[in-house]
């Protein structure tokens, strides 16, 4: 192998950059050539590809988005756009191909890998919904975001004796809710693996209300329905002063954590390392701490849930 392409795909993720920089300097510390194309499965059709040489990648580990920009492509669903993104790979000699994002974005590299080209994708996703691995990229930085959001509403429901409703991210997981309402102490979390009862959640508000408490944070996961309607419910049914915060894109930007980078540099090294065994459809992971590499159908199959225990446990420290 002589040469490699690196594109990011999907979201963006804290930890997107590392993982490229991480690419870049292992690929050309082998001796491989390598481009960086831009705007994921889109830029690939365009042609919006560009060589990535050692210096192209300085300065950019401790910077939230993605040097090489991302998109959604719907043309690269077709076998057409499949085709299309296969022969301008092989137009240009690129041999490996290592693909950043989530489930979406692995789908089309494991199109590319039966086509031919050697493809490893890297689970970058900061709804940690990728299963068969310990983490995604951006997960740690997009929970420490929630977090510092959560503490400083925290001190204005304090502050005014305010029921807080915040809806953090996830899409249809609930992962960072749980992290973040765990580690930011809220009354009640409310995600989408667990069925919940308004009813519980505003009981449950009242018993500490009863015991003297004077604010009260619940954490709703945007898969597991609306903060506003959450929020309405409670004050409808308690009479409570309740604001709701939507945290939304904040938690996807920002300089990613400590842990996410060491995490992408990790991946990112060890996805060239396996496409130069001539390893293909794998994505690189951790597992136990340990570096792997797992076929992208048995990640496919894999469904990461938030842990149960985890789970009572937010509900057992907030009573
Ligand atoms: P995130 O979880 O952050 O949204 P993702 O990788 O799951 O990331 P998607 O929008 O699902 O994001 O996928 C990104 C791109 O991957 C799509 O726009 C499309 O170009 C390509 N893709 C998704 N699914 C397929 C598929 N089944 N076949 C080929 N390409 C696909």
């Amino acid at each position: 192998m002589q040469k490699i392409a690196v594109l990011t795909s999907g979201g963006d993720a804290p930890g997107m950059n590392a993982g490229v920089r991480a690419v870049v300097r292992t690929a050309i510390y082998h001796g491989l050539e390598v481009v960086g194309i831009r705007r994921g499965y889109a830029g690939l059709l365009d042609g919006d590809i560009k060589p990535m040489p050692i210096e192209s990648v300085g300065d950019i580990i401790q910077r939230g988005g993605t040097c090489l920009y991302t998109a959604r492509c719907l043309e690269f669903l077709t076998e057409d756009g499949q085709r299309r993104g296969y022969e301008r790979l092989k137009e240009l000699g690129v041999e490996g191909l290592i693909v950043f994002g989530g489930d979406g974005s692995f789908r089309g590299a494991q199109k590319l890998h039966h086509l031919g080209i050697k493809t490893i994708g890297v689970p970058s996703t900061i709804d940690n919904d990728i299963g068969a691995c310990d983490a995604n990229i951006g997960f740690d930085t997009a929970v420490q975001t929630a977090i510092e959001a959560i503490d400083k509403i925290r001190d204005t429901a304090t502050s005014h004796e305010r029921t807080y409703v915040i809806e953090v991210m996830g899409r249809s997981a609930g992962h960072i809710a749980l992290a973040a309402g765990l580690a930011g102490g809220a009354e009640s979390v409310l995600v989408p693996e667990v069925p919940y009862r308004l009813e519980d959640v505003v009981a449950k508000l009242q018993r500490g209300v009863a015991r003297g408490k004077k604010h009260s944070i619940i954490i709703v996961a945007e898969g597991a329905g609306s903060g506003a309607e959450v929020g309405r419910y409670i004050e409808q049914h308690t009479g409570y002063d309740t604001r709701v915060t939507v945290l939304g894109h904040v938690q996807r930007g920002g300089a990613p954590s400590a842990a996410d980078r060491v995490l992408a540099s990790r991946l990112g090294a060890h996805a060239v390392e396996l496409a130069l065994k001539g390893m293909s459809g794998h994505m690189a992971a951790t597992h136990h701490g340990e570096l792997t590499s797992v076929p992208f159908d048995e990640v496919f199959r894999a469904e990461r849930k938030p842990s149960r225990a985890v789970y009572e446990l937010a509900d057992i420290l907030s009573i």
